[in-house]
């Protein structure tokens, strides 16, 4: 099953999008105001699906931040990717 294609996450998207005033929260940090297009996982769904739908996990980015956020090889967390899981104080071990 794909979780992109699911209703529960297409309404979630919606609802993070509208939370970041549809901006791109890294560029945010920098001043510029970019479109964001994609919700990213800050605990990727693979290391933690309990956080899948948790409005502190998810973040509001444009294209390439979020290619920014996950290595192209690996898709591992960047540098960049694990200071967010830093920042919100996240951890991906939590259990609920
Ligand atoms: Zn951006």
């Amino acid at each position: 099953m794909n979780l992109y294609k699911t209703p529960k996450w297409i309404r979630k998207r919606i609802v993070i999008l509208k939370r970041d005033e549809y901006m791109c929260r890294e560029c945010k940090r920098y001043g510029k105001t970019t479109a964001a297009t994609t919700v990213h996982h800050v605990i990727p769904v693979e290391k933690d699906l309990k956080l899948a739908f948790v409005n502190n996990n998810l973040l509001s980015l444009c294209a390439s931040c979020h290619d920014a956020m996950h290595d192209r090889i690996t898709n591992e967390l960047t540098a960049l990717g694990s200071l967010w899981v830093t920042r919100l104080g996240l951890s991906p071990h939590l259990e609920k």
